[in-house]
């Protein structure tokens, strides 16, 4: 089971019958979505622009940015009690 990266919708997809260069398509939005990885399968949104990889560097950099926030409303609270 893997997620459309376009709309979250679910794709029930069997990591056994797909390869890698597969190219599936959204039941619900319809987008194309390439195939990257499997076990677990792994696909990416077939876009214009052609830039997949961009969106992954995006996904990591998003999770430090929360780390950053978590600790700066730390900071928020000790200031608010003095
Ligand atoms: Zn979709």
């Amino acid at each position: 089971m893997i997620r459309c990266p376009d709309c979250g919708a679910e794709i029930d997809v069997d990591e056994d019958e797909v390869e890698e260069g597969e190219i599936l398509s959204c039941p619900e939005c319809e987008s194309e979505l390439e195939v990257t990885q499997t076990h677990p399968v792994h696909v990416n949104p077939i876009s214009d622009d052609l830039d997949d990889e961009d969106e992954e560097e995006d996904d990591e950099v998003e999770e430090e940015e929360e780390d950053e926030e978590d600790l700066e409303e730390e900071e928020d609270d000790e200031e608010e009690e003095e």
